[in-house]
């Protein structure tokens, strides 16, 4: 099978029981690093449930991106451009960096907005995007090529997805690949993602647990010294020179609601 990502051969690497009944390939590709099943004919019944339900790190996960994020952008992007959560989930992402001070909003086609309601962002609307998140959602493309959407909406993308370990780990010894609910397909390197990078002329970046593909040239040890920082609460500091949303946000949705 050609590989999706770079077009080479790709060869079998194994094979894994998704959702406990499927025998599924996954195909490496040497060339790339990109790691995929095969035909996934098996997602319509993985999304019955949108958020699987042994997704207990969802809330710390936003918190701790929260946390990385809001100090990436006030350095290194226009803090006062607009945002987007993409894949945005509940809400939950959307709502911590409107808490921090940023015009961030949310767009999720499979899931309902609860947390960040009234803050939506029309994709066809072509608004501006400063600079656009997307956690955990490069492991459920199909085709890496999805990623060309996101890139129409901003240049500058900040995601998570886990690299896939070196070597490879078997079936059964990476919980990443959640073969138990079938939703994870795409399993990228660093390799891959830099492949990406430079196919669309853009930077990749990679710092814990964080990776970006951006326009700009970021001095990678400026890098690593803000997101310590921001790990050791530099964060709380950003949400006061911003300014939090949480109360100006509440006035405005108060209005919203009553039109008199
Ligand atoms: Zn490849």
């Amino acid at each position: 099978m050609k590989c999706k990502v770079c077009g080479e051969e790709a060869e079998i690497k194994f094979t894994a029981k998704i959702l406990y009944k499927y025998d599924i390939e996954y195909f490496f590709c040497r060339n790339c690093k990109y790691l995929f099943a095969g035909n996934p004919f098996w997602l319509e019944e993985s999304y019955r449930r949108p958020i699987n339900l042994s997704d207990t790190g969802l809330l710390s996960r936003n918190q701790y991106f929260a946390c990385l994020v809001t100090v990436l952008i006030y350095f290194f992007f226009n803090k006062k451009g607009k945002f987007l959560d993409y894949a945005g989930g509940y809400g939950v992402f959307t709502r911590l960096m409107r808490d921090n001070g940023f015009d961030f909003y949310w767009n999720d086609p499979f899931s309902t907005n609860l947390l960040a309601a009234g803050f939506e962002y029309d994709i066809k609307s072509g608004d501006k995007i400063e600079l656009l998140t997307a956690f955990e959602l490069f492991e459920h493309f199909t085709d890496p090529s999805e990623t060309n959407k996101l890139l129409a909406i901003s240049r500058n993308i900040i995601f998570s997805t886990q690299l896939l370990p070196e070597p490879i780990p078997e079936p059964d010894k990476w919980w990443y690949y959640g073969f138990e609910h079938g939703q994870h397909i795409s399993f990228y390197s660093k390799e891959t993602l830099q492949f990406i990078a430079r196919k669309n002329n853009l930077n990749f970046y990679s710092a814990l647990g964080l990776h970006f593909f951006t326009e700009k040239r970021i001095n990678r040890i400026k890098l690593y010294l803000l997101l310590m920082f921001a790990v050791l609460g530099l964060n709380r500091l950003v949400r006061i020179s911003m300014g939090s949303k949480t109360e100006k946000d509440n006035v405005l949705m108060s209005r919203r609601e009553n039109p008199n």
